[in-house]
């Protein structure tokens, strides 16, 4: 068992060189959330090239690969996600961005690349196979309502018994796998706040309700529901991202439209703070005499990595890379819509580090000049290799 497992390793160093190519050719080809259609096609093109059956057109742009082994056992789903972002980018490379506004500042190139070195590698291995691997590709991972739901809803979890994904990450050094049970991502959420006062002359406020007054005054009073009303060991953040109201000097304003988010890494905070963004507008309705409009969007659940299958992910990475290559992650409040899976089904997203040294490398996600180890790529993929040889040798 463990020289088969040496033999996947080796077997994808092999296609390093071919894997960089396709995450070149895709970084050189970006296209943004549910606008999609060259790159699944090149993913389906590939897939079908190592013999692998391919569904397409799942839950909108995702495609889907399906290695089944010689002998019956469990099945596994790998998630890479594809979409760009509406980013210029900046970098100088040879593989930069030919298409204006649109890049791949998250290295979600890379997570195509990396699960189709993997699908190469399995697809010769079909018949060391007990079960069958699923090899999910996902449209629009950046853009609530996301591709993730969209491809569930369209069965792409029917029969799979545990799903994995991974995320490269330039805040995290090259070689070191990164991950942490329970919730280790936001959820995220957008709302919007439309108060009816009454306007009036400048000079006669007592006649008036005055929506810049009151509005203000809100701003103040929803950041108290991080600081006064959730449990102070609990992540939270709710923000005002835009305020608008009145336009002119001497008029006092009847509406007012403030924009916001608010990030949770606990999914009852999460209903408490939009309950309690209710309570205050409630409260300003009683005591200010205006009307209120809240629209309030779910976005992107809490991921919430599953505590056996993280710890397996930990254990290989120990044994099979190094004990120093696994690390902690660090709980942000950025959110990813892999959480949908986690929902249904057992499994675990882990991150790569995909730093190093340069600072070319060094950048966050969603920078103009957003770039990474490309070694980082094979990590990636061995862990979905040894996820495979645990669960289907
Ligand atoms: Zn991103
Ligand atoms: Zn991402």
């Amino acid at each position: 068992m463990q020289e088969l497992k040496i033999d996947f390793n080796k077997e994808l160093f092999y296609s390093f060189e071919e894997i960089v190519t396709w995450r070149r050719y895709l970084h050189m080809n970006p296209e943004i959330s549910f606008q999609e259609v060259e790159t699944p096609r090149f993913i389906a093109e590939k897939l079908r090239s190592f013999g692998i059956d391919v569904r397409e057109n799942i839950g909108g742009n995702g495609v889907v690969g399906v290695i089944k082994g010689d002998s019956p056992g469990k099945t596994i789903a790998f998630r890479a996600d594809f979409d760009a972002l509406p980013i210029q980018d900046e970098k100088e490379v040879p593989y930069k961005s030919t298409v204006n506004g649109a890049m791949h500042a998250c290295g979600h190139d890379g997570h195509t690349s990396a699960l189709l070195g993997v699908a190469k590698v399995l697809s010769r291995k079909r018949h060391d196979l007990c079960g069958t691997l699923i090899l999910i590709f996902q449209p629009a991972e950046e853009k609530p309502p996301g591709g993730a739901k969209a491809m569930i809803d369209d069965g792409v979890l029917d029969g799979v018994d545990y799903i994995f994904g991974g995320h490269l990450a330039t805040d995290v050094p090259i070689g070191k796998v990164a991950i942490r049970s329970g919730a280790s991502m936001a959820s995220v959420d957008a709302f919007k706040i439309t108060i009816q006062g009454k306007g009036g002359h400048g000079a006669k406020p007592h006649s008036t309700v005055d929506a810049v007054a009151i509005g203000s005054e809100l701003v103040s009073h929803l950041q108290q529901i991080v600081s006064r009303r959730v449990d102070p060991m609990e992540p939270a953040v709710v923000t005002i991202g835009s305020f608008h109201a009145g336009n002119a000097f001497n008029i006092i304003a009847d509406t007012a439209v403030l924009e916001g988010t608010v990030r949770a890494l606990n999914s009852d905070v999460r209903t408490q703070i939009e309950e309690e963004i209710r309570r205050i507008l409630d409260g300003f309705q009683t005591a200010d005499g205006i009307t209120y409009t809240l629209d309030y969007l779910n976005g992107y659940p809490v991921l919430e990595n599953h505590r056996e299958e993280t710890q397996l992910i930990e254990q290989l990475v120990k044994e099979n890379l190094s004990p120093e290559a696994l690390a902690l992650k660090k709980v942000v409040l950025g959110a990813e819509d892999f959480a949908y899976y986690l929902q249904h089904r057992p499994g675990a997203f882990f991150h790569v580090g995909a730093r190093n040294e340069n600072p070319a490398t060094q950048f966050a996600h969603h920078h103009p000049r957003f770039d990474f180890d490309e070694q980082a790529m094979l990590v990636q993929g061995q862990v979905f290799l040894l996820l495979t040889a645990h669960y289907l040798l």
